[in-house]
């Protein structure tokens, strides 16, 4: 079982902070929303502090089964 970040679109207002917070992990597109990657374990710390700082607690961070 790994972990990702998966993001609520409609909660999501493009704030970018998520990116500012893991550059290594989430992206923007050209409207700012994020792109969100692979969830390197090293980086699951980090990445429950973006969900932390999210603000409109529209990113959460999910288990997905290992391919
Ligand atoms: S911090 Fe939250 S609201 Fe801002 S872009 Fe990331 S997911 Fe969207």
């Amino acid at each position: 079982m790994s972990r990702r970040l998966r993001v609520d679109w409609p909660r999501c207002s493009a704030h970018g902070l998520c990116h500012e917070l893991l550059p290594e992990v989430v992206g923007l597109d050209e409207w700012g929303y994020p792109v969100v990657g692979e969830l390197p374990d090293d980086l699951v710390e980090l990445a429950r502090q973006a969900v932390t700082a999210c603000p409109t607690l529209a990113l959460r961070l999910v288990d997905v089964p290992a391919r």
